[in-house]
């Protein structure tokens, strides 16, 4: 009888992207050729009933498990990993750091197409190129048929060796008649398909503009570090020229032949600076945002993986985009909210940045007009080393800021009479006026002038708002919705009134007061058809628009150079906030929004209507600027110990059952008495800002210390046994480590 050989199993221990804190052990195939499977490839697994994609980690010969109660794999998805080992322990770092389950962090790094399974093929497309004769005759000889001509020199100008059929169809959507003619005619001729990155012998289209001083120093330290690890804060004014410097140190990193991953708030938002890029390098350029197909996102992902782009432009979710050739990441406006995801895992885009350029050995620059208190405190602390832009480039004027005291003075639905004629001055010159009111919507509540009842939504602790061009009132926190009431429901005979200011009040207004004027409303109602807000832009831009009036979607991004007034209506709702974040978001708003004003060479106007204009930050903003702002807060927040000067994580916790919540911190409470060494404060539980939304019943419970070591060693002991409680089956719960905003 031959002797029956016992072979170890190998086990394949993996991440799947379920909300667990644990990995999962599969038997791998014995027919498998394990030296070709490295860590990081996506497996096929069964899942309880299902199948789910797995993220391999390790291939070992122990399991906790007992080794026949192991399944095996269904199949393996990729020949190589399409993660590198360090993009691997980069995640593995966050889902650490921000106690989020490794399988779910790892597939956030992967666009939904490669999440789902679908192969990680680059489908190629057509290309062409010249053949030896087109590159040998005078295109002049072609000029009896411009459309050919135009073609062929599109083709000469460039330095690279082929077009696709998409860049083709890019520059010209009637293409293909005359490039059929030209392959005739054999002068073009379709070409090997698959080209791997070439390195191009310039990688300018066109010239980049002559640097004044301040900037020239600012590429020169970047520059200066390519190839290693270093962090700039790059501060500079709406309109100082930091695009440019970002230019010409992503032009340097592309004469490297290295890749630049370039993250921006809203991708949607700045059409102008992608326009920018293309304008200004003839390498390829991979776009990466939510509004895209799947499909689009998984081909600029796996363009960027394969070294075939050079430069991403995308928002947070692009961060972990695997690149070929690293070289260098910039966040612009780094101080944005949007860098933080704000459910799920809720990374910090800008942090993680840090840290990935750190593990990939390359440069980060972060880059805004109002740079976050944090990215101030680290500048201080020479963590990062800071860049200044202190004047505008070109030729255009700073705007000059005003407090408008309007206590006891005529005001009619929130513009008071020294604004309106401000307004007609302005108007009268035929520039433009932007008027900004970050509140959507006719008015934030309906109430009874007779009995005092106000239309509340039923499934959240707030006011509906009321909208009138649809007549609807709408929770802005839930989908609840109804019809606008016109009588009082409990008194039947009061009469219903609209208390406070919104955009849709301030635009009836305005078309009463400025009848002649063209008046665009910018918000989210009057910009959700896609394509809406582009029209409005380009109207705004060709000088059809008057008076231009929008929430915060006017803060981010767009340039209006014929403005030369703005005024913003309400700068007091930011004053007032239990949030410490508060008076920092409103400073940036107000930086960002008037940076919007005067960017040609006509001066601008900043006005700020106020019911405060003693307020000790707000006039310090006005008098000093934005960076001596920073500094009062920072040593108020240093006072308080307050981040940055210390750090903090906080559990929400929210059930349809109002006592749920209860019982699961009173199971916490005993919990965390083992737990806790001492340091962490533990602030809470507290109602939620917002105690009920959408029907659940919130709380929330802050922790916070000095030392960031050790609040992440408490909170990593911390988590997997709050998974164990029963108490928490009942309620819903979710930790956000370094919070944004408190609500
Ligand atoms: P920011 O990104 O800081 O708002 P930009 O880079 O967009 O600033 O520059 C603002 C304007 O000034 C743009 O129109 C840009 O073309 C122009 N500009 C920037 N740098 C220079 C320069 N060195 N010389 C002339 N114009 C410049
Ligand atoms: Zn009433
Ligand atoms: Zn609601």
């Amino acid at each position: 009888m031959p002797k029956l050989q016992v072979v170890d199993p190998v086990i394949f221990r993996v991440a799947i992207p379920v909300p667990v804190y644990r990995l999962f052990d599969y038997l791998a195939p014995a027919d498998l050729d394990l030296k070709a499977i490295k860590p990081g490839v996506r497996l096929e697994v069964p899942f309880g009933k299902s199948k789910k994609i797995a993220y391999l980690l390790e291939i070992t010969q122990q399991s906790d498990i007992d080794v026949t109660k192991l399944k095996p794999i269904i199949r393996v998805l990729d020949q190589q990993s399409l993660l590198s080992s360090k993009d691997l322990r980069l995640l593995q770092w966050a889902s650490d750091y921000y106690q989020h389950p490794l399988g779910e962090v790892i597939s956030t790094a992967f666009p939904t197409a490669l999440r789902q399974g679908k192969p990680a093929e680059l489908k190629v497309e057509k290309r062409y190129c010249l053949t030896e004769l087109g590159k040998a005759i005078d295109s002049t000889d072609l000029k009896r048929t411009p459309k050919q001509k135009n073609l062929i020199d599109k083709f000469r100008v460039r330095e690279q060796p082929s077009l696709s059929e998409t860049e083709l169809a890019e520059w010209n959507s009637h293409w293909r008649p005359s490039l059929n003619l030209l392959i005739t005619k054999q002068l073009l001729m379709p070409c090997e398909v698959n080209t791997p990155y070439v390195a191009l012998k310039t990688v300018l289209r066109n010239q980049p503009l002559i640097c004044n001083p301040q900037q020239k120093t600012a590429i020169d330290s970047v520059c200066g570090h390519l190839g290693s690890f270093k962090a700039f804060l790059l501060e500079g004014i709406t309109g100082s020229g930091k695009t440019e410097v970002y230019l010409q140190i992503i032009q340097a990193v592309l004469e490297q032949g290295l890749q630049v991953l370039v993250l921006v708030p809203e991708i949607t938002l700045t059409p102008q600076l992608e326009e920018r890029f293309k304008q200004r390098f003839a390498v390829n350029i991979a776009i990466s945002h939510s509004k895209l197909t799947d499909k689009q996102r998984q081909i600029a992902w796996l363009q960027m993986q394969t070294g075939q782009c050079s430069i991403m432009l995308g928002t947070r979710s692009a961060l972990f985009t695997p690149l070929k050739r690293p070289g260098l990441i910039i966040l612009d406006e780094e101080h944005d909210g949007s860098f933080k995801q704000q459910e799920g895992f809720r990374f910090s885009a800008r942090d993680v940045a840090l840290v990935r350029a750190k593990s990939l050995a390359i440069p980060v620059v972060l880059g805004s007009a109002t740079p976050s208190l944090e990215s101030l405190h680290n500048a201080q602390r020479q963590r990062y080393e800071l860049l200044h832009l202190p004047e505008r480039a070109g030729n255009s004027i700073e705007p000059e800021l005003q407090l408008l005291d309007i206590r006891n003075k005529g005001i009619q639905e929130g513009l008071s009479d020294a604004l309106i004629a401000e307004m007609h001055k302005t108007l009268v010159k035929n520039e433009q006026v932007l008027l900004f009111l970050n509140r959507r919507g006719f008015a934030p509540t309906l109430i009874c002038h007779s009995c005092g009842w106000v239309a509340r939504c039923l499934r959240c602790d707030a006011n509906l708002v009321i909208h009138y061009d649809e007549a609807r009132l709408r929770c802005h926190h839930c989908a609840q919705e109804q019809v606008l009431l016109k009588q009082c429901p409990d008194c039947k005979g009061g009469q219903l009134t609209p208390l406070g200011l919104g955009t849709e009040r301030v635009e009836r207004v305005l078309a009463d007061l400025f009848a002649d004027k063209v008046t665009v409303r910018l918000d989210r109602d009057t910009t959700q058809r896609k394509g809406t807000l582009e029209k409005y832009l380009q109207q705004i831009n060709a000088g059809a628009v008057d008076i231009i009036l929008g929430t915060q979607m006017l803060a981010k991004g767009h340039h209006f150079p014929n403005v030369t007034l703005v005024a913003i209506l309400d700068v007091d709702s930011g004053l007032f906030s239990i949030d410490f974040h508060a008076a920092e978001k409103m400073a940036q708003m107000i930086v960002q929004v008037a940076g919007r004003a005067g960017r040609a060479d006509k001066l601008g106007k900043v006005i700020m209507q106020t019911r405060h204009p003693e307020h000790p930050l707000l006039t310090k903003l006005i008098t000093e600027g934005y960076n001596s702002f920073a500094q009062t807060v920072l040593v108020e927040r240093k006072d308080a110990a307050l981040p940055p000067y210390s750090y903090q994580a906080l559990l929400r916790v929210q059930s349809l059952e109002p006592e749920a919540p209860k019982l699961f911190f009173q199971a916490l409470s005993a919990l965390m008495q083992n737990i806790n060494s001492g340091h962490t404060l533990i602030l809470g539980p507290v109602v939620a800002p917002m105690a009920k939304r959408a029907g659940q019943y919130r709380y929330q419970l802050l922790f916070q210390n000095t030392r960031r070591n050790e609040l992440q060693g408490f909170l990593k002991t911390l988590m997997p046994e709050i998974t164990k409680l029963k108490q928490a089956k009942k309620v819903r719960w979710s930790l956000d480590v370094d919070p944004v905003d408190l609500y």
